[in-house]
């Protein structure tokens, strides 16, 4: 290495991002890092994946921004990695190491016919919507008609749900963006099915966020199990407390009577979708489910078949990656190989490259997961760094340069506390702490106001 600071970049400004990148920062032998995202705003699945209703969550925040207050770790939003923005050969130019943070953005699919209907959403893109995310927020989903059906049984599903099945004015005191309110005003849904394709001793709910949706003012929780629970379910938790817990919970639903509230979270275990039904416009009228059986741990279709009335189909099974330009890619795991959080490709390091959070261990674990995700991976790249080559353009500034050529008008932290501090207003005028800005060119101008 030369004599200079060493220079190491992070694609995305998640928090499997800002944890990897706080790590870097932090050592003492002294390691400029640029955090780049494509968007204006950092936090990544803060901002744009904790539900909006989750405030507890979201201070998070006040950690992963510490870096950047001093000045130890630099923001360059409004920067896409890849086509149409800067590729990764050329910022390779500019650091001694990238460490790729870019997460899993894809959907996975069903792969039933009708999927292509409209008023099939799969939940990354309907999280995004609510969220305020500058990509979905004109997606507009039909929410005229009283069935959803959620597919899925973690805790995606149960944040889907739980959205759903909130007042808009409930909704409102959250940092929701003015036309998703809207929407959610005009929302004629009354019943959420939300379909589990095992028993109720196999969700991957959490327990307090399973809690919660037995906690809303305006739904009842209505169990369809089978007798799943009565005949034995409850006890087939394996000694696991979280199972142990939801079991608990679920049983004591299918002992109450439901309260005759307005909307309803219906839990409909062992069924799976096989196909959905579309009007004469191509828009979703129905999902048929099929009965599943456990049989030696596996799900087994039992032909037994009926049709929900449903307009919106969220599935929430999980994510997939895009593979990144330029590195190895596991289209089985929808990750990057790693090793510890160094790429490997045919089994050998690729030099100065890295990946850290769902890029790299897949979809999977709390926010705090990405903490130790990211410490490890920023361990790697310190140990790595005194033998990876020189960069071919390692002043400091010449990042911001090759920016400007290129015509990005980047967003620094100074720019997206601009933003920042605008949402902080919006908030003001609806009674909120926050009301985020969702357009994108709306984005910045808040960060770059005319002079
Ligand atoms: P997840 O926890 O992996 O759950 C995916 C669910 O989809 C599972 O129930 C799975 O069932 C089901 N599934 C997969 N393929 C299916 C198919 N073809 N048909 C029907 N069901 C299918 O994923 P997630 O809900 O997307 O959450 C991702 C991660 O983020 C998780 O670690 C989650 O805990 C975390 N998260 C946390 C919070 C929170 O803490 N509040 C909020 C949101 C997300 P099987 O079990 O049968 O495979």
């Amino acid at each position: 290495m030369g004599q200079g600071r060493p220079r190491v970049a992070v694609v995305g400004a998640g928090p499997s991002g800002l944890y990897a990148a706080a790590a870097l920062a932090a050592d003492p032998a002294g390691v400029d890092v640029d955090v780049i995202d494509r968007l204006a705003a950092p936090y990544g699945l803060v901002r744009y994946g904790v539900a909006p209703d989750h405030v507890r969550m979201k201070a998070v925040i006040r950690v992963l921004q510490q870096p950047f207050e001093p000045g130890t770790v630099r923001f360059l939003g409004n920067v896409h990695v890849g086509e149409g923005g800067i590729d990764l050969e050329e910022l390779r130019r500019h650091y001694h190491a990238v460490v790729h943070a870019t997460g899993c953005s894809v959907d996975r699919r069903l792969g039933v016919p009708g999927e292509e209907l409209d008023g099939v959403i799969g939940s990354g893109e309907f999280v995004s919507w609510y969220s305020g995310h500058p990509d979905r927020i004109t997606l507009d989903p039909p929410l005229a008609h009283p069935g959803v059906a959620v597919v899925g049984a973690g805790n995606v599903a149960l944040d889907v749900a739980r959205v759903l099945a909130k007042s808009a004015d409930e909704m409102a005191e959250t940092d929701i963006p003015d036309p998703v309110l809207d929407v959610l005003r005009g929302s004629g849904v009354t019943d959420i099915h939300i379909l589990v394709r095992r028993g109720p001793q196999h969700v991957r709910f959490t327990p307090a966020e399973l809690r919660q949706i037995g906690e809303l003012a305006h739904a009842d929780v209505i169990v369809h199990d089978d007798g799943q629970l009565a005949a034995g379910a409850r006890e087939e938790h394996g000694g696991d407390k979280r199972q142990k817990q939801n079991l608990a919970m679920l049983d004591a639903w299918t002992q109450v009577q439901p309260a005759g509230k307005s909307r309803r979270i219906h839990l409909r275990f062992l069924r799976s979708p096989v196909e959905i039904l579309g009007d004469g416009d191509g828009r979703v009228r129905g999902v048929v489910i099929e009965r599943n059986a456990i049989v030696d741990g596996r799900v087994v279709a039992t032909g037994e078949r009926e049709t929900l009335d449903v307009g919106l189909v969220v599935p929430a099974i999980g994510y997939d990656a895009h593979p990144i330009p330029g590195l190895p890619f596991d289209p089985a795991t929808g990750t990057v190989p790693n090793v510890g959080g160094r790429v490997v490709r045919d089994g050998e390091p690729v030099a100065g490259a890295y990946v850290t959070g769902w890029i790299k261990r897949g979809p999977t674990g709390v926010i705090g997961t990405n903490k130790s995700d990211g410490h490890e991976t920023a361990a790697a790249v310190l140990a790595d760094l005194p033998n990876l080559p020189e960069p071919a353009r390692p002043e400091p500034g010449a990042i911001r340069a090759a920016l400007d050529d290129h015509g990005i008008r980047y967003v620094d932290w100074a720019a997206w506390q601009r933003l920042d501090a605008e949402e902080i207003r919006l908030g003001g005028e609806r009674g909120n702490a926050r009301v985020k800005v969702a357009d994108r060119v709306a984005m910045l101008a808040a960060c770059h106001p005319a002079p």
